[in-house]
């Protein structure tokens, strides 16, 4: 039994949410990295709820979840007397079953259907309601804005590395397939013509060579595009003599207990998989994600290496992405900007000055947010793309044309204000005459020269 005792950056997220509530909001969303502990902040934001005697739903989407939920609710000694644990399926198809809630709270919010949440706030308008996820949209992009009415945005997953909750890591994304021929189906790419494109002898050499280079012997969930490249993916590991599995959510209950078990025990070195994320599964920790299913899906690709984040003594963790996620995506730790009402977005390719959001070391592949001039793995001279110093020259052109209109403003000399026809010569002549730019703004609009 362990006394349940919050860390700073989850006592301030409780703080949070409770001053929503307070502030009339009844279904806030909760943004927490994988990693950063939502089960237990809100295990015990139930506990304190039921001690005020109010009825807690605690549902899940995952079986596996389930377990795991309530594992936590007894490892700290929560009593569950009006805490209800559920899957959000059986609450929400009979809901008669149990005492009427008046806090449910939904854990794997980007699960969330709209049709069920809106049942059960059709059957109890008055119960609060919050959930939790660590990417705040759907895994198929669509926001979360019709079922949560505010957001609560907690620790980022930069700050949880620097604090030692999350392990350290290294990208590296050789590209092992030309992946620009890649089909769209809906809003993504379309998995089979990616499975197709990544099921070649010449790839599967590429894989097997890098995971030897930059991650040999480690633990490894491998993210494939379809159930027979991941087959076929687990075949060619094993003809090398790396012991892989695939496994799928065909996979029988107990067969799928075993692998968790000898991935534990380190008989097996490779789960591959497809959808591990969607298909209930409780992941084991990992030392390194092999990343072959190239998607357009923010959430899927930040839910997919977050697994590999997971602390232990020592750990760096080992993400290869062959399929250039982190150009659509960034890293796992790039600052993201979260609304309820749009998709995520993704990151802007180049930062304001023209250079790229994200590195890559030309000789090593090493992958990493822009800081050092020299890749930080191998001491290789990062040079600048084609792209980037275009870019600078463009916007350093800009900022010349940009000072010589002001210069040239400046040098004009009107007596009157009346004289000037642009906003810089406005401004200009304010300064010259002593009178605050407001009074130029006003001038401006009267004569039409900004917007009113
Ligand atoms: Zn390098």
């Amino acid at each position: 039994m362990t006394e349940l005792k919050l860390r700073d950056y989850q006592e301030s997220i409780l703080t949070e949410t409770r001053k929503m509530f307070k502030h009339y909001y009844k279904r806030p969303l909760v943004v927490l990295p994988c990693g950063a502990g939502k089960t237990v902040v809100f295990a015990y934001m139930a506990a304190q709820s039921q001690a005020k005697g109010l009825t807690v739903w605690f549902l899940v989407h995952r079986r596996e979840l389930l377990d795991q939920t309530v594992e936590t609710f007894q490892k700290f000694n929560i009593p569950l007397n009006s805490i209800h644990i559920g899957m959000v399926g059986t609450y929400a198809n009979h809901p008669e079953r149990y005492p009427k809630p008046d806090f449910i709270i939904f854990d794997e919010a980007h699960f969330s259907m709209a049709a069920t949440w809106q049942k059960l706030i059709d059957l109890y308008p008055n119960a609060f309601m919050v959930g939790l996820t660590a990417t705040p949209c759907r895994l198929d992009g669509r926001p979360l804005g019709s079922t949560y009415d505010c957001m609560v945005i907690g620790i980022t997953t930069k700050e949880l590395i620097q604090q030692g909750y999350l392990s350290e890591y290294r990208y590296f994304a050789p590209s092992v397939a030309d992946l620009s021929s890649l089909k769209r189906k809906g809003s993504d790419f379309d998995t089979e013509s990616a499975a197709e494109l990544l099921m070649q002898r010449a790839v599967y050499g590429d894989i097997i060579e890098n995971y030897r280079k930059y991650a040999d012997g480690l633990q490894t969930i491998c993210y494939c595009s379809s159930i027979k490249h991941s087959e076929a993916m687990a075949e060619e590991f094993q003809n090398a003599g790396i012991n892989a599995v695939h496994f799928d959510g065909n996979t029988k209950t107990s067969d799928r207990k075993q692998i968790v078990q000898d991935f534990r025990d380190k008989k097996i070195q490779i789960l591959c998989n497809v959808d591990l994320i969607s298909v209930g599964f409780d992941v084991p920790d990992c030392w390194c994600c092999i990343l072959l299913r190239p998607t357009m899906s923010t959430a899927l690709a930040i839910q997919q290496a977050g697994r590999a984040l997971r602390p232990q003594p020592g750990k760096t963790a080992i993400i290869l992405d062959h399929v250039g996620n982190y150009t659509r995506h960034g890293l796992p730790d790039t600052d993201r900007e979260w609304s309820l009402e749009s998709k995520i977005k993704p990151p802007s390719q180049y930062q304001q000055d023209g250079t790229l959001s994200v590195k890559q070391c030309e000789e090593c592949y090493f992958t990493f947010l822009p800081g050092p001039d020299v890749c930080p793995n191998c001491g290789a001279e990062i040079k600048k793309t084609r792209q980037e110093i275009e870019n600078i020259k463009k916007i350093r052109m800009e900022e010349i044309k940009e000072s010589n209109r002001q210069r040239a403003a400046e040098s004009v000399q009107h007596k009157d204000i009346s004289d000037c026809h642009t906003m810089y010569e406005i401004m200009a002549w304010c300064k010259q005459n002593g009178k605050k730019p407001g009074f130029g703004y006003y001038y401006a609009k009267k004569k039409g020269l900004i917007a009113s």
